[in-house]
């Protein structure tokens, strides 16, 4: 059944260069390159912070900035000013294999100051709801807030929603997975598990919480002694972009923390405390959309090489199973590992096979700038977990690291596309690279 809705008049709120929608770091590091260069710049966030997984999903890891030697820098840009900037309140920890531990409520101050710092207008509270397009070109982006409905008018738009919400809405021709990666609510818990196995528990009394033995981890939050963030259950056979599905996934996420913290206070013999569950499901995988270059998990793997580069990473591929309680891992150096349960049985293998490579292990792999061109709408760039990859080169490229760097390609890409007045498809990624390296990257 439907109903029409009436036309109506609606305000014009905001005039900019660029509207980058969504404001994880993705979409922030987008803005601030973006600003960097000159444009007027205007972000649209739906919660009320900026740093989408990263804050909101308490998720507070970012990977190492340096190839597998852990010699040479490879990521440097914004991620690695956050990190200096951190540092200064004690909010960043670097762990033994050079991963960052960031403290999540500190990193939301950061995002706030970078977005003022560089005089970008933000809409928190804001959600992005259709598109006013002019043929090819999007010329309005509409959203509502408690002013009610008004829209951006802006002469380029990235979308950092992560489900792709105005790739959506242009149409681009898209695709769901074979096998999507299922979400997990993260949370913060209070106290001590030094000493306690959490897989010989869910085994012995995860039926009476209605817990699964499925593979999580969790890790320390820097300035919160005896907190541990956790991220110990998936919840499966959902599809986050689906309205339904979401709602269905926050209620048992949310779930599934509360059942862990209460199955330990009843069987570990010690105190905890559920001190803040995620205020949205950190949602690993919806629907891609597809641009010129598909990655793929051979070229990473293999290290393959681009004039156009704008990513470099060591990240592993890393899928989580949609079809039972294993995650694979497949590293650089040509192991594959599959972990199954809590207590992590593992199978132990090799992709060479598979991918009929016997060549050197590579240190890093990069990523080249035509992954982020569409071929439809020639001032747009959907830029985040909507990316274009197999299975496994999604596995890779979907952590934090890898996204923030693709952000601010897309920002140096508005930029350039706006300056020379071409549209995004004619915009040569070699130049792009060069801007990135001139403006801090490690290209
Ligand atoms: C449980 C879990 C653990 C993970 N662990 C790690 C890890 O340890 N390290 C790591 O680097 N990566 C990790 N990842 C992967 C990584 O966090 C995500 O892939 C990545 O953050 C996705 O970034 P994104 O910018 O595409 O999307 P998001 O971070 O989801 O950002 C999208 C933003 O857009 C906003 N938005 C969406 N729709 C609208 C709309 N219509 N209007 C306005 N705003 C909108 C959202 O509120 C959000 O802020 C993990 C992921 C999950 C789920």
């Amino acid at each position: 059944m439907y109903i029409t809705e009436p036309s109506r008049r609606i305000p014009v709120c905001y005039e900019a260069d660029l509207c980058v929608v969504g404001g994880s770091c993705t979409g922030v590091f987008a803005a601030v390159r973006a600003a960097r260069l000159g444009l007027k710049v205007v972000i649209v966030e739906k919660q009320n912070c900026f740093g989408g997984v990263a804050t909101a999903g308490l998720v507070n890891i970012w990977h190492s900035l340096y190839d597998v030697d852990g010699k040479n820098q490879i990521i440097a840009g914004l991620s690695h000013e956050v990190i200096e900037r951190l540092k200064k309140t004690d909010a960043v920890r670097e762990t033994a294999k050079r991963n960052f531990q960031l403290n999540p409520n500190n990193l939301k101050v950061e995002l706030d100051n970078l977005i003022k710092e560089h005089k970008i207008k933000a809409y928190l509270h804001t959600y992005y709801s259709a598109l006013a397009c002019d043929g090819n070109r999007i010329t309005h982006a509409i959203i509502e807030n408690k002013d009610g409905r008004s829209a951006i008018k802006a002469n380029f738009f990235i979308d950092a929603t992560g489900d792709g919400d105005l790739a959506r809405d242009l149409r681009l021709p898209s695709y769901v997975g074979k096998s999507i990666q299922p979400p997990t609510s993260c949370f913060f818990m209070l106290g001590d598990m030094t000493g306690i196995n959490l897989g010989d528990l869910v085994e012995k009394h995860g039926e009476e919480f209605g817990v699964d033995n499925d593979w999580g981890w969790s890790t320390e939050v820097p300035g919160l002694d005896n907190i541990t963030l956790r991220a110990d259950t998936h919840v499966y056979n959902v599809l986050c972009s689906r309205a339904d599905d979401l709602t269905h996934a926050e209620m048992e996420g949310r779930r599934q923390a509360d059942a862990i913290v209460r199955m330990l206070n009843k069987y570990s013999g010690r105190k905890f405390a559920l001190v803040n569950t995620c205020s949205h499901i950190g949602i690993r995988e919806t629907v891609h959309y597809k641009t010129r270059y598909m990655a793929n998990e051979r070229a990473l793997l293999t290290g393959k090489r681009y004039e156009s580069a704008v990513l470099n990473g060591t990240y592993r591929v890393d899928i989580h199973h949609s079809h039972d309680n294993g995650i694979t891992f497949k590293y650089l150096d040509g192991t594959t590992a599959t972990h199954y349960g809590k207590n992590e049985k593992i199978i132990i293998g090799s992709w060479r096979d598979e991918h009929n490579y016997y060549g050197e292990s590579t240190k890093y792999y990069q990523l080249p700038f035509e992954n982020l061109i569409q071929e439809q709408c020639v001032n747009f760039i959907a830029v985040g977990r909507m990316i274009h990859a197999d299975e496994g080169a999604f596995g890779a490229l979907r952590v934090m690291i890898n996204l923030n760097q693709l952000g601010e390609a897309a920002g140096v890409a508005s930029w350039l596309s706006l300056h020379r007045n071409r549209p995004i498809q004619e915009i040569d990624g070699v130049e792009v690279r060069s801007l990135l390296k001139q403006g801090g990257s490690a290209l």
